[in-house]
C-alpha cells in the first residue's frame, strides 16, 4: 500500500539525501559489533548519534591496533566483529592482505570517498577506506633554526642539521608509512640514502611519541622533529599554560609543497571478514561517510574529513593553513611498509 509520507519522513529523506546517507529500516534489537582502535572520547557522540538514527546498538571493543588484529586472527571464521576501525595505513594494509576485511561494494562510499583514499585487494576482495586524514608535519624551534632549512622531508638529512633532529622510532607505523612514501617517490636506494642522512643528524636516539618530539623541540633538546598534525592541534587547543608555552616556541612546516605534497596518513576501516551483521555494517560505514559523522570524526581528534562537503570549524587546523597533500594511494603507502622496515633495519633508525 502506498501511504502518503508524513512531513517528518519527507524531511528525513531530504536530510539524508543532503548528507549522503540513506537509512534502511532495522528492527530495534539489531546490533553491530565494532572493533575499534580509535580511542578518542569525542567519538562517543558519533556512536550514540548512529544508534539514535538507526536503532542499531553498538557493542564496542576498543584495543590497540595490534591487539585487535591478533584477536581477529584468533577468532577466525567465528569472529563476531562486524566493522573494524584501525589507525594508520600500514596497519590497515596488513589487515587487508591477511583477508580480515571483505568486499564493501557501496556505491555511496565510492561516490563520497576519493579513490586514493580507498583500497581493495584484487585477490581476496578485502576492502577498506579512510575515514579521516592527518598530515605528518615538521616542527622546528623558532629560536634555533631558520625554517627555510626544512621545507622538505629530504632536508632532514642535510649536513647543516647534524645533531639537531629528533624522531620517534622508525619502526612505529607512522614512521614506516612516511618512509614507505619516501621510497615510493624517490625510489628505494635514494630513500635509504635519505634515511641514513636523517639518522646521522639525530640529536638523541629515537624515543617517545609524537607529543614528546614536539616537547623536545620546544625545550631546545632538538631543533627539528616530525609529528602528526593532531598532536600539535591538541596542544594548540589546550588551555594549560605549559602547553601554550610549548606551542609558542615551535613553528610548523607542511613539507614538500613544491613537489609531491605533505605526507598524509589515515584512520579507516571496513567490514570484518566474518561479519554476522553485514547489512548493519554497511549502514554504519556509510554513516561514517555522512557529513555529520565526518565532522564528529575529524574535528573530535583534530583531523581532516575525507569527504569534501564536510566542513569542520577547527581554529587549530585552520591556523596550519591550506596545504598541498600527497595524493599517493593509501594502498601504495601500506604496501611500501615492508620496504620501509628493511630500510629502518639497515640504517638503524631505532
Ligand atoms: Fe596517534
Amino acid at each position: 500500500m502506498n501511504r502518503p509520507k508524513s512531513a517528518l519522513t519527507l524531511l528525513w529523506l531530504g536530510l539524508s539525501a543532503v548528507a549522503g546517507f540513506a537509512q534502511p529500516v532495522f528492527a530495534k534489537d539489531t546490533v553491530l559489533n565494532l572493533y575499534s582502535a580509535r580511542h578518542y572520547q569525542t567519538d562517543e557522540a558519533l556512536y550514540s548519534n548512529f544508534t539514535k538514527q538507526t536503532g542499531i546498538r553498538i557493542n564496542r571493543i576498543e584495543a590497540g591496533d595490534e591487539a585487535l588484529l591478533e584477536r581477529l586472527r584468533n577468532e577466525g571464521k567465528n569472529s563476531p566483529a562486524d566493522v573494524v576501525l584501525l589507525v594508520d595505513a600500514a596497519r590497515l594494509w596488513k589487515a587487508q592482505i591477511e583477508g580480515l576485511f571483505q568486499p564493501l561494494d557501496s556505491a555511496l562510499l565510492k561516490n563520497r570517498i576519493p579513490e586514493h583514499l580507498r583500497a581493495r585487494d584484487d585477490g581476496k576482495g578485502s576492502e577498506w577506506f579512510a575515514i579521516s586524514t592527518r598530515a605528518r608535519a615538521i616542527v622546528y624551534n623558532k629560536e634555533k633554526i631558520d625554517p627555510s632549512l626544512v621545507r622538505n622531508y629530504e632536508d632532514l638529512a642535510r649536513p647543516e642539521l647534524k645533531g639537531k633532529v629528533c624522531t620517534r622510532s622508525g619502526m612505529h607505523p607512522y614512521m614506516l608509512s612516511l618512509i614507505g612514501a619516501m621510497s615510493e617517490h624517490l625510489g628505494q636506494a635514494a630513500a635509504e640514502h635519505w634515511a641514513k642522512g636523517v639518522v646521522a643528524n639525530f640529536a638523541r636516539s629515537p624515543r617517545g611519541g609524537d607529543t614528546d618530539q614536539i616537547k623536545a623541540v620546544a625545550s631546545g633538546e632538538c631543533a627539528v622533529a616530525l609529528t602528526n598534525t593532531y598532536y600539535l592541534a591538541r596542544l594548540m587547543r589546550s588551555k594549560k599554560p605549559q602547553d601554550q608555552q610549548i606551542v609558542a616556541k615551535v613553528g610548523v612546516v607542511m613539507p614538500n609543497q613544491s613537489s609531491w605534497g605533505t605526507h598524509v596518513n589515515v584512520s579507516g576501516g571496513g567490514i570484518a571478514h566474518a561479519a554476522p551483521h553485514r547489512e548493519a555494517a554497511v549502514t554504519f560505514l556509510e554513516y561514517l561517510a555522512s557529513d555529520q559523522a565526518q565532522i564528529y570524526l575529524a574535528d573530535g581528534n583534530n583531523e581532516w574529513p575525507v569527504v569534501a562537503s564536510a566542513k569542520i570549524n577547527n581554529p587549530a587546523l585552520e591556523s596550519l593553513g591550506q596545504f598541498k597533500a600527497d595524493r599517493l594511494p593509501i594502498s601504495a603507502i601500506g604496501r611500501s611498509q615492508m620496504e620501509a622496515a628493511k630500510i629502518i633495519d639497515r640504517v638503524r633508525w631505532r
